[in-house]
């Protein structure tokens, strides 16, 4: 009978000096997301190379669907605990055979012992379980390469644990170990994802969404926090900041090209961007951008964009084909979002012909054609609602933005 989680958190082990920190992290995280699924306040614990929960009589699948959406577990495996002796661990290794030895099967042994104090050596522990378990099930046939069933014996400082499956985590680092973040989130397929990968590197990531109310619904606006909400499931909250973006994108259709329209509103979204990850301590910015999809995303055009702005930008999915952005998606359930027809802010002006190559010297004029962009920006700033979401279905709570003026927080 499994009475822990065995959890195992591989990438981290090479952070070195910073392992403590992460690892504390990623058992916070692990309760905190147990916490939420189900309201169990589970004794997750580090055991020096691993993570261990206890399954207190439940079933081992009770906690996979939280398991799986913790970034930084590599993988996780339902284990029986026993003491550390060599008869302790010979019992219990047969016990745990037991269910498979009704019918003929090829079976080995794995032994790893990171305690080296125990004092049998892997080989020798394999073969003296491999044995014990061939003279108590004849049903039963050892095969080092070609075996149906694998029976692991980890032996550790407390404990040994015993197991026959694994299933694979998230990997990435756990959420709050890298720094913060803000990600430009439209209601398309790219941006949550965008957003969830850069998560997955372990950094806070606060959405931003520019609406254009009332070109655009309201329909628009829940589906962008209903993705929030999605994104939330992993880690509990997601916070957005809803910036009204009419008057800006009035003011580009009244003064500006008609195909630099999306060049100039998104280099004008970069700059409100900019500013507002200065007011909540967040050092990049995140966008949705895969290379050629569209117009605004050609390399010249990036360059474009790019050049209002200093603060780094990730793009995590630059070179991602749709097939895979769209399969992630579907994996972490944004998707069915995504494709409900709401249209964003930038569908709703868009140009009859985008230009493939605008140049940052056109859009500077262009802006500057604009009657005080400055102050339209400041606007809208200061307009900004920000809304936190919440992955457990809990009311979203909405208020005023708060910056501060970069300081730490
Ligand atoms: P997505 O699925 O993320 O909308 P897309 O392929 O439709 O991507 P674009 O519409 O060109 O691409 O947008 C490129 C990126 O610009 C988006 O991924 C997103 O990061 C950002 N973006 C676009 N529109 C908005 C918006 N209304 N609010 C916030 N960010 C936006
Ligand atoms: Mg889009």
């Amino acid at each position: 009978m499994y009475d822990h989680l065995l959890i195992r958190y591989g990438e981290l082990a090479l952070k070195g000096k910073n392992q403590k920190q992460f690892l504390k992290t990623l058992v916070r995280n692990i309760k905190h997301q147990i916490k939420l699924d189900t309201g169990v306040s589970a004794e997750v614990s580090d055991i020096r190379g691993r993570v261990i929960l206890p399954l207190e009589g439940r079933a081992p699948e009770f906690f996979y669907p939280s398991l799986d959406r913790v970034f930084g577990i590599a993988s996780y495996s339902p284990v029986v605990s026993t003491a550390l002796s060599e008869e302790s661990i010979l019992e219990t290794a047969v016990a745990e055979m037991a269910p498979f030895a009704d019918a003929p099967m090829t079976f080995r042994v794995t032994v790893k012992r990171a305690n080296k104090r125990f004092p049998i050596r892997s080989m020798e522990m394999q073969l003296a379980v491999a044995e014990k378990i061939l003279a108590t099930y004849p049903s039963l046939t050892g095969n080092l390469t070609d075996y149906d069933l694998e029976l692991n014996v980890d032996i550790r400082f407390d404990q040994a644990y015993i197991y026959v499956s694994k299933r694979p985590g998230l990997g990435g680092l756990p959420l709050g170990t890298g720094g913060r973040a803000v990600a430009l989130l439209s209601g398309g397929i790219d941006s949550p994802v965008a957003m969830w990968s850069i998560m997955k590197r372990g950094v806070v990531v606060e959405a931003i969404h520019f609406h254009s109310y009332p070109y655009t619904s309201q329909q628009a606006e829940e589906k962008v926090l209903t993705l929030a909400e999605k994104v939330a499931k992993y880690g509990g909250h997601v916070i957005v900041h809803l910036v009204p973006f009419t008057h800006i994108q009035e003011a580009i259709g009244m003064n500006c090209f008609e195909n630099l329209r999306i060049t100039l509103m998104r280099r004008i979204m970069l700059r409100i961007a900019e500013q507002i990850a200065c007011g909540r301590n967040a050092k990049a910015i995140v966008t949705g951008d895969d290379l050629g999809q569209v117009a605004s995303q050609t390399i010249e055009s990036i360059y474009t964009i790019n050049n209002v702005t200093t603060m780094p930008i990730l793009r995590p999915l630059i070179a991602f084909d749709k097939l895979d952005i769209m399969a992630i998606a579907k994996k972490i359930d944004t998707y069915e979002t995504s494709i409900l027809p709401y249209e964003d802010c930038c569908t709703v002006f868009v140009p009859r012909e985008p230009k493939t190559k605008p140049k940052v010297e056109e859009c500077e004029h262009n802006e500057a054609l604009i009657p005080d962009l400055a102050g339209l920006i400041s606007d809208a700033i200061a307009k900004t609602e920000t809304v936190v979401c919440y992955g457990d279905g809990r009311e979203r709570v909405r208020k005023p933005i708060e910056l501060s003026q970069g300081d730490d927080k």
